[in-house]
């Protein structure tokens, strides 16, 4: 055994025993011990308040550089919860009839839209239109085309567009990344994503075509494409993809149950990837260089997220992913802080596509070339 994999295995059993703080923590104490005093808190109102709308909310809660301050919903007794929940005022709360109103809000800087698929592109516009900074989740868009409409739309009103990809953001995947950087690994050869889960209730948005653009690919494998980008450190020249359905009942035509993809890259690097609505388990990131991997699993869940090296493992402590997310976004939107990962519109666009090409290619049995 090296003397590093001993070090680090040594630092696993006992974390807070030894001053060992890795530079991402590190970076990240300072941060948010410091930017706090450095600015006012980017001011979010939440559009959608669903389950990962809740979500992002708790986790604002820990926030030192962005706060909740409005809500954007259709349905009044929600508003009134969250109201009550996260000291909402009512001068901060609207309904998708009369949003546009925000635009003479001097109190809220951004809205972060948390709607099913479909929503993200008109109602990001609405909100660009209205001048406030747009955060979109994921997929940004139902396709490339419109994820280009929101970038063109936010230029237009020099307002910033910013995806919720929260992993571009968490630690473990960060220090993976700089390793890579600095050769660790040597040539990268290999990255393997696999992601998915078993879909429940049939009648959800999730599997309406109409609403979330498509399946599996759009909601889960998405991760293991950008994954691939970022890990790799490359952009893909060309697509494969290969769709398979076990339940065409469940999974209408135009959503997506299972598909494998390949990617190849300009280094002569290839990834191959999984997305799936029907099998659980299936959270893992492998990166293959040669002198080195890094392995996550899970990787892409709300955590803790578990990293591995032929180092050793990496033992950050967790952080709430979307607290991250909302504190680093505070940065860039109110500071102009550059990510490490960009997360903004124009890697949205990005990704799009690229699922665009994963789809055309599993539907023609064909390699779909790309020019990102
Ligand atoms: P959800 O169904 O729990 O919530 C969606 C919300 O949108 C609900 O409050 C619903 O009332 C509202 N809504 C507004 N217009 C609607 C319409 N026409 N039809 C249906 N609902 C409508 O969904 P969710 O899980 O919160 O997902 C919302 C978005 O967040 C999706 O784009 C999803 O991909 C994304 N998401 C991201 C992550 C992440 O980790 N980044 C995790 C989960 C979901």
């Amino acid at each position: 055994m090296n003397s590093r994999r001993r070090f680090l295995q040594k630092i696993t059993a006992s974390a807070f025993a030894i001053p060992f703080v890795p530079a991402y923590a590190k970076n990240i104490a300072r941060q948010t011990n410091t930017l706090a005093q450095e600015g006012p808190p980017l001011r979010v109102a939440i559009m959608g308040l669903g389950s990962y709308g809740t979500r992002v909310a708790e986790a604002m809660r820990t926030c030192t550089r962005a706060k909740l301050v409005g809500v954007i919903s259709g349905t009044p007794a929600k508003i009134k919860d969250w109201q009550g929940k996260y000291s909402i005022p009512e001068k901060n709360c609207y309904n998708y009839e009369n949003f546009d109103k925000i635009k003479d809000n001097p109190d809220i800087d951004a809205v972060y839209i948390i709607t099913p698929n479909a929503l993200h592109r008109p109602m990001a516009i609405r909100v660009a239109k209205a001048g406030k900074h747009v955060i979109s989740e994921k997929p940004m868009a139902l396709n490339a085309a419109e994820g280009q409409e929101m970038v063109d739309a936010c230029k237009k009103a020099k307002v910033k567009l910013l995806i919720g990809y929260r992993m571009h953001l968490e630690p473990k995947t960060l220090e993976i990344i700089h390793m890579r950087k600095a050769g660790d690994f040597g040539k990268v050869m290999f990255f393997q994503g696999l992601c998915g889960f078993r879909i429940g209730d049939p009648t959800q948005w999730r599997l309406n075509p109409k609403l979330a653009g498509g399946g599996a690919m759009m909601d889960i494998g998405i991760y293991a494409v950008n994954g691939a980008r970022y890990m790799i450190g490359e952009e893909p020249t060309y697509v494969t993809a290969q769709e398979t359905k076990t339940d065409p009942e469940k999974f209408k035509e135009g959503v997506d149950e299972t598909i494998l993809f390949q990617f190849g890259f300009p280094s002569g690097a290839v990834a191959s990837c999984l997305s799936t609505y029907s099998m659980n388990n299936l959270d893992r990131f492998f990166l293959n260089g040669e002198k080195g991997y890094a392995e996550m699993q899970p990787s892409t869940g709300y955590g803790p997220i578990k990293a591995r090296t032929n180092r050793g493992e990496i033992d950050y402590p967790h952080v709430t992913h979307q607290t991250v997310q909302m504190d680093e976004m505070a940065d860039i939107i109110l500071r102009g802080k550059q990510p490490e990962v960009p997360i903004d519109g124009e890697e949205g666009v990005k990704d799009m596509k690229i699922i665009d090409a994963i789809y055309l290619a599993a539907k023609t049995g064909k390699r779909v070339d790309l020019k990102l």
